[in-house]
């Protein structure tokens, strides 16, 4: 029987559920990217992802001919590309690995609307996260909007079964009707200038992804629930843009951290945390499945009345790590030079926009989506919307957080501000995180955009507005 695997954020050949599956069933297989316009539209400039996304591509591409195969990559609409691909190649059976997102499932029931009409069998699984929505639900069958409900849900879910490792069996050889045209490089799309970025993404593939789950379980995880915070440190894995293309497999992830817990059991307490946060992502999975509205508005509807302030110049100041507050602008510099920042500069960054300068949550949410390498709708709507009170089980709008108190708790020697903020190299200790108390004001770098007490009571008044507290 001959089949096409449509490989979307599941880029790799090792436990990969749906790919397992149909290389069981078939004696030749398709195995096929979708260059989307409608998606490369709408993330025509998130440059380093769509460079990042290439990276993984080609080591997926390399993957599967050291297995005998190929990757084809076609360009345009799946729901035209993959009918036509299946007519070429003759393939009764099309499978791919679920997707969340409105847009996502929209696309799919389109694609296998048009399949099951030419007469082709979808098989679909789920493998992008350990639990669907639909796993983990409350008494009364409805998602959870309370994360640590959800997560003590979640738990005792996996308790009861883990869900199983896929082995991948030998890859079919190539259908022989493929179309034999070598990968349109996304550097090669008209009218993007993605070859032209300088950000210093990781290396993608599922080897370095392998690499780093290695090198964090060896070492950093085992004090991750205490250096999480300092953003200075390597504390973190820095698996998200391995786990948001799906070089990796969660499930490994979750699986390889309760083997190191059972075996040490001093990392306990660190991996325990570590999953709790890959918890936090199917969490946020859940919510954008069981309700998509928000990615237009505030789950929290009453929010959606807030007020906002238009201020191009402060919204730049912001975008380029120019507002006067140090730990702000170490976190947004990092962003630009890497396409990553450490969660807890997300979190300062986060509310300082919204709550100091009073900009749209949205408006940050589509900043991270254009700069970040593991910008994801799920996990960047729920970060914005937690930062910005307005989403499920969010930060409490009364809780702003200080910029300067933030700095000085969680860079306390100010080691991030001066690698990302050159300007402040000179001065000492935590003098970094006010520069405008310095002995010695550094004259390059900026005053700061706003006062903090002052916004900080403007945001108050404004949220009181909109919940009817006067
Ligand atoms: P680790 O600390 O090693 O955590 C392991 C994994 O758990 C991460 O790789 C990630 O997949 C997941 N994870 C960790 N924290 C969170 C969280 N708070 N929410 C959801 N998943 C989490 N994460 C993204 O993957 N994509 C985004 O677009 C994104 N946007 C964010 C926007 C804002 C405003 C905030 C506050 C957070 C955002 N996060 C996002 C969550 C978090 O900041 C990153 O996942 C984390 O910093 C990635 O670094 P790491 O891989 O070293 O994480």
């Amino acid at each position: 029987m001959r089949a096409i695997h449509w490989f979307r954020s599941d880029l790799r050949i090792a436990d990969n559920t749906a790919l397992a599956d149909v290389c069981r069933r078939a004696d030749a297989l398709a195995a096929v990217f979708v260059l989307d316009d409608a998606l490369l539209a709408r993330h025509r400039d998130a440059h380093p992802r769509l460079r990042f996304l290439q990276a993984n591509l080609d080591d997926l591409a390399a993957a599967l001919e050291e297995a005998g195969s190929r990757l084809i990559v076609l360009r345009g609409a799946p729901h035209r590309c993959l009918p036509a691909l299946a007519r070429a190649c003759k393939a009764s059976l099309v499978t791919w690995n679920r997707d969340y997102g409105p847009h996502a499932k929209e696309r799919d029931g389109m694609v296998r609307d048009a399949l099951v009409r030419d007469g082709v069998r979808v098989r679909t699984f789920k493998d992008r996260v350990v639990f669907e929505g639909g796993e983990v639900r409350n008494i009364q069958g409805g998602a959870y909007s309370v994360y640590t409900h959800y997560r003590r849900a979640w738990w005792r879910r996996y308790q009861a079964g883990p869900p199983p490792a896929r082995t991948v069996p030998a890859i079919p050889p190539c259908v022989p009707d493929a179309p034999v045209e070598a990968t349109p490089g996304l550097s090669g799309l008209p009218g993007r200038s993605v070859r032209a970025d300088s950000t210093e993404i990781p290396r993608g593939g599922a080897a370095p992804a392998r690499e780093r789950l290695d090198a964090f379980l060896g070492g950093a995880a085992r004090r991750y629930h205490v250096d999480r915070n300092f953003p200075a440190l390597a504390g973190t894995s820095r698996l998200s843009p391995y786990l948001r293309f799906g070089a990796i497999s969660v499930r490994e992830c979750v699986r390889a951290g309760l083997a190191l817990a059972a075996a040490e059991p001093e990392a306990e307490e660190g991996v325990g945390a570590w999953i709790d946060e890959l918890v936090w992502r199917e969490f946020y999975h859940a919510i954008l499945d069981a309700h998509p509205r928000v990615l237009a508005g505030a789950f929290r509807e009453a929010y959606d009345g807030l007020e906002w302030d238009e201020d191009a110049d402060r919204l730049e100041a912001w975008q380029a790590g120019l507002t006067g507050y140090p730990i702000v602008d170490a976190g947004m510099r990092e962003l630009t030079a890497t396409g990553w920042m450490h969660n807890r500069a997300r979190m300062i960054v986060a509310s300082f926009l919204v709550k100091d300068l009073h900009i749209d949550w949205r408006e940050g949410e589509r900043w991270f989506m254009r700069r970040l390498v593991d910008g994801d709708p799920a996990s960047n709507n729920g970060g914005w919307q937690w930062a910005a009170s307005t989403g499920t089980d969010a930060q409490p709008y009364f809780r702003i957080f200080n910029p300067t108190s933030q700095g000085e708790r969680f860079d306390p020697d100010g080691e991030y501000v001066r690698r990302w903020v050159p300007e402040l190299e000179g001065l000492p200790g935590k003098e970094v995180h006010r520069p405008w108390a310095a002995r010695r004001r550094p004259g390059a770098y900026p005053a700061r955009i706003v006062d903090h007490a002052r916004e900080r009571a403007v945001a108050l008044a404004r949220f009181r507005a909109v919940r009817g507290g006067g």
